[in-house]
């Protein structure tokens, strides 16, 4: 029997069964269970969350581990909140902010403060306070042409959330000259039906005027202290003071009430429609020197701390071939209670090894191996995640088919939102199809709702942006391993909810399970939705012999990424233009040869699939991208620099084209060249 199964399907029936035992309400109470209780990184509760994950998947028949780092993190002091003072010349206080946020609900535990990791402690204070829109380097040279670059120096920058990932802000300010930064949630990209009580928390899913962003600031991935290496009891650790991903100006996040208070005395001139918040009863300026000379301060009590996390590793091995990995993983701190992000991921994460571990017990016994993952410290900068793929890079490198990543899995009860490498596209739409849209009329698969909320009328199918950027946990699997990988979210309606920039009560002390219960998913089954498509994926890709990748979407996305870069001098794109056409022919060549392979034989479908396997990772510069960028390895897909969140195509050739160098635009067209051929050579026939 088992040599039988070296070449043929498990059971096809498997997927309806996987899809039919995924049950609404076990998510449900997995998500009522994990959020009962605090789960911030390095504390106590760290190790006690990874205990009972490290329970549930021992009593679905995994094999567990929980590997330990000990990590550089950072936290508030709990008794002396963080707070922004705004003051008159004669020492009266207009404003001291609370430091804390409303709490609408007295049996809720505590939580921390809003605070943002890695700031440093200490107390700044300038008469001049400048307001820069949401952060992003073309906002702070706006800003900077309007009022000078001299004036920016020793002020404070105000700026609303949104756009970019926070630690990007942090940092613009400080390149311009900051001594200290603030941050607040705009009601126009948080609380978009006004700021009354009854269109905000706790009526609404919407932020209320006291609600503030935590969250890290810094901008590296992986332990601060240990680059490129393991943060393990052996490993040596950098010094703090050189860490230039670590911002150095105290910075602190405030709710929009106080804000409005404090944005009131701003002076200069009024800003641009587009850098227009809606709080009430404000004109939005440029800033300079405060009205009547007052001082704005911003006093912190952060403190960097050595501490240990954990991630827990569950294993079901595979009976055909135990040495390919397919993985599903996701963070499990939370900077609160985390009912969104990011336990609406775990909460789904353990249905699926729930009904894996039952059909096991009925004899199921996957091809390939299937590993589950539940990282520590993600929040602080994916800590966990990278620095496991750091310490097994090389077995990883070999091994990974590909890493699913369920982090927020439900923010929104709407559609599906997708990022994934191009080479998964195609096996995620057809797992789109066997899997029930939740909210809508049986029948209605997730493909149909993907497809009536975001088609593509030029190549009828679902619109999709491929590669993933960073800011979760597929970074280390994007760029480290090189497998190929999928990120994915429910989302809420983004065409009605217009000017949100994420859920509203993201990082703050409102995602509680009251929070996803009443206004996100009542009955659960966009969790349970969530639970079936990734699972059906998982599935796919461990239990079909033959893997399903689509290597002409590479050639799509290459082209896509090419076509985005605009050069002075077009022609400066030749070399890697050539070298695309020839990708497409040979990824063409090689669809061909694949309908004459002998797939009867075993050793012919390892061939292939390792010719699969070896593409993305072909398109992994060993050197990154230099610098502060070594981990950025990949050459088509790597974090936008400015914008964490955000992926670049063919990032140094665009940061090139960006500075405008035609040496050094000559030089990253043919490093990127020399990849994208390296990459259709593992296409080729063997001779
Ligand atoms: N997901 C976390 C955040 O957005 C961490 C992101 C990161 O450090 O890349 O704050
Ligand atoms: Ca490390
Ligand atoms: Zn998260
Ligand atoms: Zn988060």
């Amino acid at each position: 029997v088992k040599y039988e199964r070296l070449t043929r399907q498990t059971d096809a029936q498997n997927y309806e069964k996987f899809i039919s035992l995924v049950q609404a309400k076990n998510i449900e109470a997995n998500l009522k269970d994990l959020t009962s209780r605090p789960h911030m990184a390095g504390l106590p509760e760290d190790l006690e969350s990874a205990q009972v994950i490290e329970e549930r998947w021992k009593r679905d028949g995994l094999q567990v581990t929980k590997p330990k780092y000990n990590i550089l993190l950072s936290y508030p002091d709990n008794n002396k909140p963080n707070r922004v003072t705004l003051t008159t010349t004669d020492g009266t206080i207009i404003i001291q902010t609370e430091g804390v946020e409303k709490a609408y609900d007295p049996t809720q535990p505590k939580t921390v403060n809003p605070f943002l990791a890695y700031t440093p402690n200490g107390t700044v204070s300038s008469t001049k306070l400048f307001y820069a829109n949401y952060g992003r380097l073309e906002d702070l040279k706006h800003l900077a042409s309007i009022v000078g670059n001299a004036s920016l120096q020793g002020s404070i920058i105000i700026m609303r959330y949104g756009r970019i990932f926070r630690g990007d802000k942090v940092i613009h300010a400080q390149y311009f000259g900051a001594v200290g930064a603030i941050l607040y949630n705009d009601p126009a990209d948080y609380a978009p039906f006004g700021t009354t009580p009854d269109q905000v928390y706790d009526q609404k899913w919407f932020m209320p005027p006291s609600g503030a962003q935590r969250g890290s600031s810094y901008t590296g991935n992986g332990d601060p202290l240990t680059p490129t290496y393991p943060s393990t009891d052996y490993m040596y650790r950098v010094e703090e003071g050189t860490i230039s991903s670590l911002p150095r100006i105290p910075a602190q996040p405030i709710g929009y009430g106080e804000a409005q208070v404090i944005l009131k005395y701003l002076q200069g001139s009024e800003v641009a429609a587009e850098w227009c918040g809606t709080l009430s009863n404000i004109r939005y300026r440029y800033g300079g020197v405060l009205l009547n000379k007052s001082s704005i301060e911003v006093k912190t009590y952060n403190r960097l701390e050595r501490k240990d996390t954990y991630n827990v590793i569950g294993i079901m091995k595979g009976d055909i071939e135990p040495d390919r990995y397919v993985v599903i993983g996701n963070h499990r701190d939370a900077w609160s209670l985390g009912s969104v992000d990011p336990t609406s991921g775990t909460a789904a994460m353990l249905e699926i090894t729930r009904v894996l571990g039952e059909m096991a017990k009925n004899g199921f016994r996957p091809r390939r191996t299937l590993m589950f993952c539940s990282w520590g410290a993600e929040e602080y900068g994916l800590i966990g995640s990278v620095e496991y793929v750091e310490e097994y890079v090389k077995v990883f490198g070999a091994r990974i088919i590909s890493y699913l990543n369920l982090d927020v899995a439900v923010e929104g009860n709407h559609t599906v939102d997708i990022k994934t490498s191009p080479l998964l596209f195609d096996i995620i739409v057809e797992a789109s199809k066997l899997v029930p849209s939740a909210y809508d009329p049986v029948g209605k698969t997730v493909y149909d709702k993907w497809v009536d909320f975001q088609w593509n009328n030029v190549t009828n199918e679902p619109k999709i942006a491929y590669g993933l950027g960073s800011g979760s946990d597929f970074f280390g699997f994007d760029q480290l391993v090189g497998s190929s990988n999928i990120d994915a979210t429910y989302m809420f309606d983004h065409t009605y909810y217009k000017s949100l920039s994420s859920y509203a009560l993201y990082h703050t002390s409102y995602e509680v399970f009251a929070m996803m219960k009443n206004f996100i998913d009542p009955n659960f089954t966009a969790h349970r939705t969530m639970g079936q498509l990734m699972g059906v994926v998982a599935l796919f890709l461990s239990e079909t012999p033959v893997l399903q990748f689509n290597v002409s979407r590479y050639t799509i996305a290459l082209r896509e990424a090419m076509n985005n870069l605009k050069p002075n001098n077009p022609e400066a794109l030749d070399p890697l233009r050539q070298a695309i056409n020839d990708f497409g022919a040979t990824a063409n060549d090689f669809m061909r040869r694949s309908k004459l392979i002998d797939f009867e034989n075993p050793f012919n479908i390892r061939a292939y699939n390792d010719q699969l396997l070896q593409l993305e990772r072909a398109f992994l510069n060993p050197l990154g991208q230099g610098g502060d960028y070594t981990d950025f390895k990949h050459i088509v897909f790597a974090p936008a620099k400015g914008n964490k969140y955000a992926a670049s195509g063919f990032p140094s050739v665009s940061d090139a084209v960006a500075n405008g160098d035609s040496t050094e635009i000559d030089t990253e067209v043919a490093i990127a060249t020399y990849f994208v051929r390296g990459a259709l050579s593992t296409l080729k026939e063997f001779d």
